[in-house]
Parts: C-alpha cells; sequence; structure tokens
C-alpha cells in the first residue's frame, strides 16, 4: 500500500504523514528533506546553485539515506547526519532552485521508489502522485489558507512560547511571504510542478485539526 500526500508548503504533510505511518504501522518518506538535503550541501561544499551540472553531479553522487536514532528518524547524507542543517531558513529559500534541475529529481527518483520496496509507506512531497508514484493507492492533495500555513508554521518555530499579538503578526507577514514564493517556483517549473493529481482526494484543512485530517486520510486507507 502506498499512500501519497502532497501540497504545498505548510500544509501540515509531515505531521499528517507521521501520525498515520504511526497509527499504520508504515514507513515514512519525506521526499522534502531530500531535496533540501541537495541544497544543503550544494552550499557546503561551495558549489554555485546557478551551477545546473554541478549541483546535478552532486545529487547524482550522494547518498541520502533515512534512519531512526532513539526513536527519531535522522537524514543522513554520505553517513553524515544533517536533520537540524536542512531546517534553516536559507535552505528554505534556496531548495526550490536545485529541486527544478531535471538531473536533481532523476536523481532522487530511484532513491525514493526504492524505499517502498517490501513496505507500505507514506509519502509526502510534491510530486508523489502525479511522478514518483502515479499508481499509490491513496492519493491526496492537501490545501491550507496560506495565511494560515504560514501562522502555523511561526506557532511551531516558537513551541508553546508565542511572541506577543504584534511580533506574531510581523512574522506570519514574514513566513507568509517566503511561503508564496516558493509555492510560486514550485508550481512554476517545468518538470515535476506542484500539481494536484486528477485522481487525488483534496483535502482542505485550513478548519480542521490534525486528527480530524488524519482519521478522513485513515478512512481512506481502510477502505
Ligand atoms: O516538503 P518541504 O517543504 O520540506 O520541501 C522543500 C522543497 O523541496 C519544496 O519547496 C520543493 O521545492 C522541493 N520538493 C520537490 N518535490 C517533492 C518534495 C519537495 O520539489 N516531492
Amino acid at each position: 500500500m502506498i499512500v501519497a500526500i502532497d501540497g504545498p508548503a505548510g500544509s501540515g504533510k509531515s505531521t499528517i504523514a507521521r501520525e498515520l505511518a504511526q497509527r499504520f504501522g508504515f514507513e515514512k518518506l519525506d521526499t522534502g528533506a531530500m531535496y533540501r538535503a541537495v541544497a544543503f550541501m550544494a552550499a557546503d561544499r561551495g558549489i554555485d546553485l546557478d551551477d545546473e551540472q554541478g549541483v546535478e553531479a552532486l545529487a547524482r553522487t550522494i547518498t541520502i539515506r533515512f534512519a531512526p536514532v532513539e526513536g527519531a528518524l535522522r537524514i543522513t547524507v554520505d553517513g553524515r547526519d544533517v536533520s537540524r542543517e536542512i531546517r534553516t531558513p536559507a535552505v528554505d529559500a534556496t531548495v526550490s532552485k536545485v529541486a527544478a534541475y531535471p538531473g536533481v529529481r532523476e536523481a532522487m527518483l530511484e532513491p525514493q521508489r526504492a524505499v517502498a520496496e517490501g513496505h507500505d509507506i507514506v509519502a509526502e512531497g510534491r510530486d508523489i502522485g502525479t511522478v514518483v508514484f502515479p499508481d499509490a493507492e491513496v492519493k491526496v492533495f492537501l490545501t491550507a489558507d496560506p495565511r494560515e500555513r504560514a501562522r502555523r508554521r511561526v506557532l511551531q518555530r516558537h513551541g508553546g512560547d508565542a511572541p506577543d499579538a504584534e511580533a506574531l503578526e510581523r512574522e506570519v507577514e514574514e513566513t507568509l511571504a517566503a511561503i508564496e514564493r516558493r509555492d510560486a517556483a514550485d508550481a512554476g517549473r517545468a518538470v515535476a510542478p506542484l500539481v494536484e493529481a486528477p485522481d487525488a482526494v483534496e483535502i482542505d484543512s485550513t478548519a480542521h485539526t490534525i486528527d480530524e485530517v488524519c482519521d478522513r486520510i485513515a478512512r481512506l486507507i481502510e477502505e
């Protein structure tokens, strides 16, 4: 069984994929983390992100793996744990550029498909239902109002310690602008753009809790 969850930045894909994987005992595949790893490694090795061939060569030669460490899933590149390094604003701002290079996407396909060999999986990203697993049994396109996505991101960043209303509003505005830039780049690229698969079920999570969205997808899995 393959469950594909696609959607724009901050729509809750990761949280929901994690919950569902736990609930059903499936493997989880975070494809965004792989593109982030390429963007981070390129910068780390001093490769100019405009150098398409250089970035593509890097993507073809590195080995990206996911492995559980003390209960949490970590991502490694050639054995180096980069889980923290791929979640920075610098990577947020550059990942769409490397993800638009056809050779980078090509290099990610085989390792992404390999995760599903012999396993039930919940895979999340932008092109899971359209390119990576077009035959997935369950396809969900998860959306939410952009401002709500930005607000959730900011609250998540602060944990239980939300800033005062004015600071919160300022941060939401900045995050909203960054999210909209990334969505536009991901939807506008020539290869594997962010689009809803024709046979996906669209779920708008704006007015729903994580549990409600998980229950809805669980029913699709159980059908
Ligand atoms: O899911 P996340 O926000 O971590 O993804 C980071 C970036 O990786 C996206 O903005 C997009 O540019 C790229 N990505 C992609 N295809 C996927 C998953 C992510 O192009 N399947």
